[in-house]
């Protein structure tokens, strides 16, 4: 029987409650589909951060490591600043273990309404450059407090970061429809938007089978609300990537059924998992978050781990419950995180 080693970064909020609902639902595929999985619970966060400074300890990088995969809550607080979060545990993650890949699919599951007309034709993914971009260190600022203040934000983009990203993403458009969408802004940012378009075109075409459609980010947020059928395949950058993923989270029909995988394609180090929402402190502790965001991440895991029918099946039990009419207040109904889990279960076993 197989094993696999899973750290669990439950976190703040509705993390520590969307998470036992989705280890839950693994634990019951694990058993037919015979493979185990232990848990390491990391108890990394922001109580953590309150009580010494950091939200995780300072080997917990290496800890990490030998793992075959994260599967993360949410991390935040209120009174905590969001930049602690991003820098003192996710981006650290994400650039360690090289997870240069975000992956965000974005789909319409029956039984969910959206407030957009067409959103039930919705079937995108978004693939979402991870590790570079515009979430940099480089600037700073100079004469705070004077009426000459200023800040500068420096913006990476290398070669082997934009090849890396629109080749998987184009190999992933070729096993879907062939088409690719390239977000960009190389009409207002003059230097590095030209650079990702180039790179984008010339390797998307080394690709077969894929025809690439360039789409200025203004127009393409629009196009996500207007026609999201319209959407496949999406490769953007780390800022672009980020706010689209969120407007076609919401445009499925809550932000809570959303997942996220944080991916090391070549598998040299583990890959990360997480729902797309955060640690929404005004739900939290009520057992009513909708754990369907964290599940949909695990099957994601399962996926990754090399476990595509216990992953095929967890979707199918979340998808099945929704489908029912069994849904979380979010999305208009009275189950509890509770209720919600018990309704998978049930279709698990
Ligand atoms: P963070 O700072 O951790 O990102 P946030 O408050 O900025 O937290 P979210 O946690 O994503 O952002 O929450 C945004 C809104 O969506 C909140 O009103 C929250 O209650 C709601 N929400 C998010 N996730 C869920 C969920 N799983 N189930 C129900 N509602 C959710
Ligand atoms: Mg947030």
């Amino acid at each position: 029987m197989k094993t696999y080693t899973i750290d669990v970064i439950a976190g703040d909020g509705i993390g520590q409650e969307v998470m036992p609902a989705a280890i839950r639902a693994i634990e019951a595929i694990a058993v037919s589909e015979e493979f185990s999985v232990t848990w390491r619970e990391r108890d990394w966060g922001s109580e953590r951060y309150l009580a010494d400074g950091q939200m995780m300890p300072s080997d917990g990088l290496d800890q990490l490591a030998s793992g075959d995969a994260i599967f993360l809550g949410a991390v935040g607080a209120p009174g905590i600043p969001d930049h602690v979060t991003l820098w003192g545990l996710l981006i650290p993650i994400r650039r360690a273990f090289l997870q240069y890949i975000n992956l965000r699919p974005a789909r319409h599951l029956a039984g969910v309404t959206s407030q957009v007309l067409g959103a039930e034709e919705l079937d995108a993914v978004v693939v979402r450059e991870n590790v570079e971009g515009e979430y940099s260190e480089i600037g700073g600022r100079a004469y705070d407090g004077r009426p000459e203040a200023m800040a500068i934000q420096q913006t990476v983009f290398t070669r082997a970061g934009v090849e890396r990203v629109s080749r998987y993403a184009a190999k992933l458009a070729a096993t879907r429809s062939g088409r690719l969408i390239s977000a960009t802004k190389s009409n207002g940012i003059i230097h590095t938007g030209p650079f990702w378009d180039e790179i984008v075109r010339e390797t998307s075409s080394e690709v077969g089978g894929v025809e690439l459609e360039s789409v200025l980010i203004d127009a393409l947020a629009a196009r996500a609300v207007t026609r999201p059928a319209s959407l496949d395949v999406i490769v953007a950058s780390n800022l672009f990537g980020d706010i689209l993923s969120d407007l076609l989270s919401a445009v499925s029909g809550s932000i809570g059924i959303a997942p996220s995988a944080n991916l090391n394609p070549p598998r040299d180090h583990p890959s990360m998992f997480e729902p797309v929402h955060g640690s929404a402190p005004d739900i939290a502790g009520m057992g009513v978050a909708n754990p369907v965001g964290q599940m949909w991440a695990g099957a994601m895991m399962l996926d990754h781990l090399g476990e595509p029918d216990a992953a095929r099946r967890l979707e199918a039990a979340f998808e099945g419950a929704l489908a029912s009419g069994v849904s979380t207040r979010d999305l208009g109904g009275t189950a509890s995180t509770a209720d919600f889990t018990d309704a998978v279960i049930d279709r698990i076993t």
